[in-house]
């Protein structure tokens, strides 16, 4: 599971993770966020409030949060056989899994400066009250992030934090299989 605050670029390492790793599979979120300009149709499944508690009601859902007055939640996971699935989820989700999977590997991505977040942030096009809440809650994130237990990785190269979750994902399925013999 990939978390972290607002604006630090967890969409974009979990496409790199994915793109150099055939064996992991990104599941897609849905939301009741719109979709902003120029965001790809496929990045969510955009639905309304009521979809989305409809699906939330019969179950469809492995977890699912309110993040900053929106709804996202994580569908029944789809993957193809002997892939692991990669989770982009806010801290609240992460920690719903967890409660299921306790040996899910929990990553938060932090950005290398508060200044450097809120650029990033800036940079995505929100609205101004959408970019103040996000940085509110960095912190409750952050704290949430220390009682799972997370693993910190600074996202200052995109390619060396790529490379670092590499291989704690590599260490991870390790360890499973040192446990299955
Ligand atoms: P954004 O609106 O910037 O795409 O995402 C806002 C936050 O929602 C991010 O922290 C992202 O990781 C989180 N998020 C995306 N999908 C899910 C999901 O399915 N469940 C949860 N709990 N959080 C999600």
């Amino acid at each position: 599971m990939l978390s972290g605050p607002g604006g630090v670029g967890k969409g974009t390492i979990a496409a790199a993770l994915v793109a150099a790793d055939p064996k992991l599979w990104l599941s897609r979120s849905w939301t009741t966020r719109a979709r902003r300009p120029g965001e790809p149709e496929t990045a969510y499944v955009f639905a309304d409030e009521a979809e989305f508690r409809a699906k939330a009601a019969e179950g469809g859902f492995v977890e699912w949060a309110e993040i900053a007055g929106n709804l996202y939640g994580t569908p029944q996971p789809d993957a193809p056989a002997g892939c692991d699935v990669l989770l982009e989820i806010d801290v609240q989700g992460a920690a719903q899994v967890r409660e299921n999977r306790p040996e899910a590997l929990c990553i938060f991505v932090e950005a290398p400066s508060a200044a450097e977040q809120e650029s990033r942030l800036r940079g995505r096009g929100d609205p101004e009250s959408h970019i103040a809440k996000r940085l509110a809650l960095a912190d409750s994130e952050r704290i949430l992030a220390y009682e799972l237990n997370a693993v910190h990785v600074v996202n200052d190269s995109l390619a060396e934090a790529v490379a670092a979750i590499g291989a704690l994902i590599e260490e991870a399925r390790q360890e499973r299989c040192d446990n299955d013999d």
